[in-house]
């Protein structure tokens, strides 16, 4: 379980305030979060889901209460509940906690017409709550939600670009692991080490896609052998202490690579990535972040090998709003964090990929990721 450090309870309470608000004008009479990235982000932990609910019951108008199993409770020790106006009720086993979130509910009067639940509230919970809700429509919270979450604060770009250090600090050491006779999963275990090492909590991915497996992006790893010659995906992150995440992609070679078509290629790809970040400002649609890299990929004969969006937003979860993808239409606002990781996936063969994280500023774009771009040439 994982606690928020450097959260101050006036930007919990002006969270709270702002997801009620955003619950009210969407005509919704309470969000419903379960433990997860939500719930860390409203409450600063993120608990965990187990077959006893634990819920924030969070009305349009009114008071919020974290309902949670007694012997669970330790576990959300460090939210200032108090501070945060935050009622807690505990229940027991025994006790029907579906029940007991309909009744505080019902503590609002006219009816319940429509709650929110969180996108990752498991089944288990989302159908009891309907049943005990009968009259009351269930919709995603995530909708809701994704106003606050995607606009990040100063802390928490603050904490990004920590991630973003830290995971530069890894790519940066490379050469210490990524060799000639090794495994993908030998590098890849120390690769994981070094994310920790670095700063991380954790190593939430490490993925080593050498040679023809670097044509399947989310490749993990594997027992292949890397070759001199080779061309490697390295793409890796976690979260830091803050629980914000780092995302970086960078493309290797061990020598001068084996397939004579890499340096042409990876140049395509490599100013279809600059095009991309070059669009992002306050203003700029997400879908023309998409085009300026896919367009340059198209227009160079690869369309068909770049099979993904383009980025997607990050924070307390490494995948999330804003995605940028074709035809979004999301208008991008300062505060906004998200990957520009466009790639080229040759089936078969080899594949690259470049990815930094970016936040839109007031007036542009700032990477938060600033190792060197192009092809990065190891010894062989
Ligand atoms: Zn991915
Ligand atoms: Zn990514
Ligand atoms: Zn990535």
């Amino acid at each position: 379980m994982s606690t928020t450090t450097a959260l101050d309870v006036t930007a919990l309470r002006a969270r709270l305030d702002r997801a009620a608000s955003a619950a009210a004008s969407a005509g919704v009479d309470a969000l419903l979060v379960t433990p997860g990235s939500d719930l860390r982000y409203l409450l600063g932990v993120a608990g965990e889901s187990f077959e006893r609910l634990t819920c924030l019951v969070l009305p349009a108008s009114g008071t919020p209460v974290l309902v949670v199993p007694k012997l669970e409770q330790p576990g959300y020790a460090a939210v200032p509940t108090d501070d945060l106006g935050v009622e807690v009720a505990a229940w027991v086993d025994g006790e029907d906690p579906y029940r007991l979130v309909t009744d505080l509910l019902g503590r609002q009067g006219g009816g319940l017409r429509r709650v929110a639940v969180a996108d990752m509230m498991p089944a288990l919970h989302v159908l009891r709550l309907r049943d005990s809700q009968p009259e009351a429509d269930q919709v995603l919270a995530g909708p809701v939600l994704r106003e606050l979450r995607m606009r990040k604060d100063g802390a928490e770009i603050a904490a990004l670009r920590a991630a973003g250090e830290a995971i530069d600090r890894v790519h940066a050491r490379m050469a210490e692991w990524l060799r000639v006779g090794r495994t993908e999963a030998e590098v890849g275990a120390d690769v994981g080490a070094a994310i920790v090492e670095e700063g991380h909590t954790e190593a939430a991915f490490v993925v080593v896609g050498s040679g023809p497996n670097g044509a399947s992006p989310h490749h993990a790893l594997g027992d292949r052998v890397i070759e001199p010659g080779d061309v490697v995906v390295v793409d890796i992150g976690g979260p830091v202490a803050e629980g914000y995440n780092s995302d970086c992609t960078r493309t290797y070679a061990l020598g001068e690579p084996a397939q004579p078509d890499v340096a042409d290629t990876y140049a395509v790809l490599l100013d279809a990535q600059r095009a991309a970040v070059r669009v992002v400002h306050p203003g700029a649609i997400a879908g023309a972040v998409d085009a300026a890299a896919r367009d340059r990929i198209a227009a160079a004969g690869f369309g068909e090998y770049f099979i993904h969006r383009t980025g997607h937003g990050i924070g307390l979860d490494v995948h999330e709003e804003p995605y940028i993808g074709a035809g979004s239409d999301l208008e991008l606002r300062p505060g906004m964090a998200f990957s520009v990781e466009p790639g080229i996936y040759l089936p078969g063969r080899w594949g690259a990929r470049i990815e930094d994280i970016v936040v839109v500023t007031e007036d542009g774009v700032q990477p938060l990721n600033n190792r060197p771009h192009e092809l990065a040439v190891l010894p062989a």
